[in-house]
């Protein structure tokens, strides 16, 4: 039997600790939608047209290196306003969703156009300077030369796309619970969005 949890929210709020954790806890399977967008992006810094890349798109291409910078996730927001490339994507997404045994599917507008009849939906924010803060310390971990004003910047303008957008843009579903990790520790967000869970099943 299928159930699916949407967990959406905007960059570095803490979906994904809070999918993994999900997860981990319910044994079901993960799908970071963010993957799908970085990886056409990353075509398309690599040359190619982001709707052939999007209709090409192939499990194994969420699992190539380089996903992961800045630049893939800027190109990822750019390639996410277009309507054809979002409509490319659904099928793989929901497919997904509807696999037996459960699934998480974390990413902007799961809970609104992916799976609007999802049986969780979670909405995770945090405000952009927290969030701004995470991504810093994430990216100076992993070797990146940036600073926070820049990650601040880079945290503003994808909000600003992603929200602004006019094609499934970043917004609550009416049915979400809302989960500000702004000041909350992992411990408790974690264990918020596992009682949210637990509440509907
Ligand atoms: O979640 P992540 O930061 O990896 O997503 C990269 C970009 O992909 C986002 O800024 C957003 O523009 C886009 N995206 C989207 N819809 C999703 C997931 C990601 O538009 N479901």
């Amino acid at each position: 039997m299928s159930f699916t949890i949407a967990i959406d929210g905007p960059a570095a709020a803490g979906k994904g600790t809070i999918s993994k954790a999900v997860v981990a806890h319910f044994g079901f399977a993960h799908l970071d939608t963010g993957l799908l967008y970085r990886a056409v992006g990353k075509r398309v810094i690599d040359g190619e047209d982001a709707l052939a890349a999007a209709q090409g798109l192939m499990a194994e291409d969420l699992e190539v290196d380089g996903l992961r910078t800045p630049a893939v996730a800027q190109a990822a927001s750019r390639v996410a306003v277009e309507t054809d490339v979002r409509t490319a994507l659904v099928d793989f997404q929901r497919a997904f969703a509807a696999r037996a045994g459960g699934a998480v599917l974390d990413g902007r507008d799961i809970g609104t156009v992916i799976c609007p009849e999802a049986d969780v939906k979670l909405f995770v924010t945090a405000s952009p300077e927290v969030r701004a803060e995470r991504r810093y310390r994430e990216l100076s971990e992993a070797g990146h030369n940036t600073d926070f004003a820049t990650v601040l910047a880079d945290v503003k303008a994808r909000d600003e796309r992603d929200q602004g957008r006019a094609v499934a843009p970043l917004i609550p579903a009416e049915d979400a619970v809302v989960i500000d990790t702004s000041h909350m520790s992992i411990a408790d967000a974690v264990a918020a969005a596992i009682g949210a869970v637990q509440a509907r099943r």
